[in-house]
């Protein structure tokens, strides 16, 4: 079954075209590695399926939903209650330490202090990061930084995991390390899984890959990469 979808998405930034007519179809549980070169508009795909920018033309549907007919409100609940989004860079808040970063998304759901308090400190051990949690984001290296922002979007158990070059920070072996966590986020939660990355070795842990190249998604076959 079709969780999320693109259909002849359109989008310019300016007079720059990033997107000239994405199709994009995730299943539920699915683990999708999309790739691509710089700059062929994997970052503003992701961004519109998570409903982040909305599409000049074209249509983002999620479980039934149009994404792109909601409004500002409409979206960023569905952000809070349905999908996480780790950016590229991680992009915490600044201004909290990294383990208020994670339990964040919980006390947006209404969790309670303590219950989010220990539920992101799990996150903390799972992913090779204990000792930090009291660090803020300036304090943080630009790989413990990328998994802080993995860990804040999973702790809700999201039901689509978005991530752009998820890796990109990390050394290979702390890469393996995340994969694997995905992996077991799409097997053993059903959390659809659509990761940006350009490290063949990322995508080999996905279900399925795609090519993204001026502006359009290619499936994976002898022809799209001639
Ligand atoms: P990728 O993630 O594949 O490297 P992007 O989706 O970030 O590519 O970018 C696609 C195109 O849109 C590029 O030409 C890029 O320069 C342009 N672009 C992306 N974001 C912006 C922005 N905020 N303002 C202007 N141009 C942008
Ligand atoms: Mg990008």
């Amino acid at each position: 079954m079709t969780v999320i979808e693109a259909r002849q998405v359109v989008l310019s930034f300016g007079e720059t075209p990033a997107l000239r007519g994405a199709d994009l179809a995730v299943a539920e549980g699915e683990l999708l590695a999309i790739m691509g070169p710089s700059g062929s508009g994997k970052s503003t795909l992701l961004h519109c399926l998570a409903g982040i920018l909305v599409p000049e033309s074209g249509e983002i549907h999620f479980d039934g939903r149009r994404v792109d007919r909601l409004g500002e409100s409409g979206r960023s609940r569905l952000r809070r209650d349905e999908f996480g989004f780790v950016f590229q860079f991680g992009q915490l808040v600044p201004e909290l330490t990294a383990q208020e970063n994670v339990a964040l998304p919980l006390l947006l759901n209404g969790v309670r202090r303590a219950a989010a308090v220990a539920e992101a400190r799990a996150w903390f051990g799972r992913l090779g990061l204990d000792g930090l949690q009291e660090r803020r984001s300036g304090e943080l290296s630009g790989g413990q930084a990328q998994r802080v922002a993995l860990a804040r979007g999973l702790v809700a158990r999201p039901r689509v995991l978005f991530a752009d070059e998820p890796t990109g920070a990390l050394d290979s072996l702390t890469g393996e390390h995340v994969m694997d966590l995905l992996v077991s986020a799409a097997r053993q939660e059903g959390t659809t899984v659509v990761l940006v990355t350009h490290e063949p070795r990322v995508a080999a842990y996905a279900d399925r890959e795609v090519i993204v190249r001026d502006g359009k998604v290619h499936s994976l076959t002898a022809e799209a990469i001639a």
